[in-house]
């Protein structure tokens, strides 16, 4: 994926984060995800009085791919404010893996940033075909 497609899911990202519900961790996080089709969806972290009930932005963002039927990831951006870039925690990883196994994963915290790939995040996923 060239800078540019990069930029722009950077942007998409920085923006969700304006919108982050985070009262109880004052953890803010935006995130933007680049579907097949080439479409961008955001997500901001969502907290809740019960804290079980939250949700991170990077799950918010990949229901709002599959929500508009966009079902198939290509490239993650997250965007925090931490000391340094986060990646995904666990049960994104999971929920990520679904919908893009190779997904590649870019992570900002001010001027820093690191790159991921999922597949090397989450070997050995949990998936569909362990149902059978
Ligand atoms: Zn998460």
């Amino acid at each position: 994926m060239d800078e540019s497609a990069w930029a722009k899911l950077k942007r998409a990202a920085v923006e969700a984060r304006a919108n982050a519900y985070a009262p109880y961790s004052g953890f803010a996080v935006g995130a933007a995800v680049l579907s097949k089709s080439g479409r961008v969806f955001t997500g901001c972290n969502v907290e809740n009085a019960s804290y079980g009930a939250t949700i991170c932005a990077e799950r918010a963002a990949l229901a709002a791919a599959v929500a508009s039927g966009d079902r198939e990831l290509l490239a993650l951006v997250i965007v925090s404010g931490a000391k340094r870039p986060t990646p995904p925690c666990g049960i994104c990883r999971q929920c990520l893996a679904e919908h893009g196994p190779t997904l590649a994963i870019r992570s900002h915290a001010g001027d820093a940033q690191a790159d991921y790939e999922l597949n090397s995040l989450f070997p050995e996923a949990f998936g569909r075909s362990h149902l059978d």
